[in-house]
Parts: C-alpha cells; sequence; structure tokens
C-alpha cells in the first residue's frame, strides 16, 4: 500500500475571543474545528459535507495551513504542513492549492487575468521570463475551457461560471497534486453548476489531482466524491464510501441530512420519509457535552449527555462516532 497524499491528524482549529479595552484577554474561543484525522488516497475525491457554520471550510484552510492549527497536525505527500518553513513550505505551497467559494471575490478586480493566473508562476519561479509565463497562462486558460485570447481582461468581463473557471486556472498554475475544493458550485447559477463540476472530474483525469470536496449539497457530492465524511459543529461525525454512506448511513444526523435530499424515482420519492431536526445548530463557543449532537438527535439517551462517543469503524472503512450506531 503506499502512503496517502494526505494524512489529517487530530486537527484542531479553536479561534480565541479577546475582551477588554487596553488589555486584551482571552474569555473564549470559537471551537471551528476539533480533532478531526482522515487520510486521502491519491486520485481520490474526499466529500465533506454538513450544514453551514460546522467548519468544514474552516477545515479545509487550516489543513492546508492558511490558517495555523490550535493542535494537531497534516501531512501533505510526506510535508508536514504546520511545521514545514523555507523552501520546504514553499513546496507544500506549490503542491496544495485551494479553489474558493466565492469566483467574484477570490479575483483581484483590479488585475487581468493575466496577472492572477500567472502569480504562482512567478511566486514560484516556475518558468525563466514574462514570455514563457504569457504562454503557459494561454494554455491554462484553454485547459480550463476558456479562450486565450482573452488573457488581458479583467475579472469583471468574465461571468460567474468562467470567472470560477479562472480561479481554478490560478490553481493548476503551480501544478498542485491536491485541491481542496471549498464549495466552488454554490455560488454559481445552478445551470452552470454541473459544467464546472464536470471541468473538475475532467481536469483530475488528465492530471491525476486530489480533491477535498468541501459541499452542502449532498446530490453533487455522490456524483463525484470517492469517500464523504460528514461534520456537525466542528467534528467528524462520520465516514464511509460514498454508496455505503448514501445506503446505509449510520449516524442519526447523517440520517437526517440524506433524507432532505428528493430521489428521482417519483415512487420512491412519495415514500421517502424527512426525518427533521428541531432546535438550531448550538454555539461553537460552548458545544453540548457528552455527544454534541444530543439536544437535537431523535434517539438520545442520558448517557450521550455524558460521555463523548468513541470514532469507531463498525464495518470496513465505515467510521462513526455515536453510541447507539450499530452495523
Ligand atoms: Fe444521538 Fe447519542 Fe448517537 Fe449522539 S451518541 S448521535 S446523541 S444516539
Amino acid at each position: 500500500m503506499t502512503e496517502p497524499l494526505v494524512r489529517v491528524e487530530n486537527l484542531t482549529k479553536h479561534f480565541p475571543i479577546r475582551k477588554g479595552m487596553l488589555i486584551e484577554r482571552v474569555v473564549g474561543a470559537v471551537q471551528a474545528v476539533d480533532s478531526i484525522s482522515f487520510t486521502i488516497e491519491r486520485g481520490e475525491t474526499l466529500g465533506m459535507v454538513g450544514e453551514s457554520g460546522c467548519g468544514k471550510t474552516t477545515a479545509g484552510r487550516t489543513l492546508l495551513g492558511l490558517y495555523p492549527a490550535t493542535s494537531g497536525r497534516t501531512i501533505i505527500d510526506g510535508h508536514s504542513v504546520h511545521e514545514a518553513r523555507g523552501s520546504e513550505l514553499m513546496q507544500v505551497r506549490r503542491k496544495a492549492q485551494m479553489i474558493f467559494q466565492d469566483p467574484y471575490a477570490s479575483l483581484n478586480p483590479r488585475w487581468t487575468v493575466n496577472s492572477i493566473v500567472s502569480e504562482p508562476l512567478r511566486v514560484h519561479k516556475l518558468l525563466p521570463n514574462q514570455k514563457a509565463r504569457n504562454e503557459r497562462v494561454k494554455e491554462l486558460l484553454e485547459l480550463v475551457g476558456l479562450n486565450a485570447r482573452h488573457i488581458n481582461r479583467f475579472p469583471h468581463e468574465f461571468s460567474g461560471g468562467q470567472r470560477q473557471r479562472i480561479g481554478i486556472a490560478r490553481a493548476l498554475a503551480s501544478e498542485p497534486l491536491f485541491i481542496v475544493c471549498d464549495e466552488p458550485i454554490s455560488a454559481l447559477d445552478v445551470s452552470i453548476q454541473a459544467q464546472v463540476v464536470n471541468l473538475l472530474e475532467k481536469l483530475q483525469d488528465q492530471l491525476g489531482l486530489t480533491y477535498l470536496f468541501v459541499a452542502h449539497d449532498l446530490s453533487m457530492v455522490r456524483h463525484i466524491c470517492d469517500r464523504v465524511a460528514v461534520m456537525y459543529l466542528g467534528i467528524m461525525v462520520e465516514l464511509a464510501e460514498r454508496d455505503e454512506l448514501y445506503e446505509n448511513p449510520l449516524h442519526p444526523y447523517t440520517k437526517a441530512l440524506l433524507s432532505a435530499v428528493p430521489v428521482p424515482d417519483p415512487r420512491k420519492e412519495r415514500e421517502r420519509k424527512r426525518v427533521i431536526l428541531t432546535g438550531d445548530v448550538p454555539s461553537p463557543i460552548n458545544p453540548p457535552s457528552g455527544c454534541r449532537f444530543h439536544p437535537r438527535c431523535p434517539i438520545a439517551v442520558e448517557r450521550c449527555k455524558v460521555d463523548v462517543p468513541e470514532w469507531r469503524e463498525l464495518k470496513p472503512g465505515h467510521h462513526v462516532a455515536c453510541h447507539l450506531a450499530e452495523n
């Protein structure tokens, strides 16, 4: 067995809450991500799903080193992301990239497409001169389905889908092995979403890329991902192969999420039973004791209020954090 490309070990990210005018004190912490662990094999797509605010975007940014980790670590292609310095850090940055949720906000409006896409080429000193960089930018634009003649246009001259393609071209410029796709389609029109997903799949086949695909659209995740991790209030509650997770969810939260996904077959759709979760997602500043899901869980028992559920492998490759889950 080869070593997974990405190994995340007990990764934790807490944002301190500070108070005080003259002397600042730390009075608490937003526990955005708490001790998550998983691996991603080379060429694999791991989906990460959960309601907004569950910590999936913070997890993606922290594991890439865009936020310092509170504890834990990420190893990408043998390099420890949070410990790397100097040339090793540059190498990690080159190998691991991010595609952002909002193509409108993630591109500098005052830069041409050429400047935007060639920036990683300049930073990583990948090509000897501007002429070579211009040629490479044109190749990258064509690779993502854009017209290379538009190299000197500005972001506002493109549609939303085209801007996301510019973001993808920029991510590809440093020839990465691994890309965190942070809700890459949620800001786009529904009609454009499938095109961008198809492009990501085509690039994965062509370039052998590995993805972490962060999303809340469970239908799209089923389409693109090999395995799926479910997050709730900063922790991972379930992880399994895609079909196993969709056909045999074990955690009550996953069951509730999946029960909300419409089924194409009208007969099955009529029979579909919705699990309605009551109450709001609790605050990550002071998460519930025991199982974090217990105030909303339809099958919670007394023990759930006190004991933190263990992360158990109930079937090969199918992990869950719930006292009552059984195979
Ligand atoms: Fe529900 Fe208890 Fe399982 Fe948590 S541990 S999901 S509260 S049954």
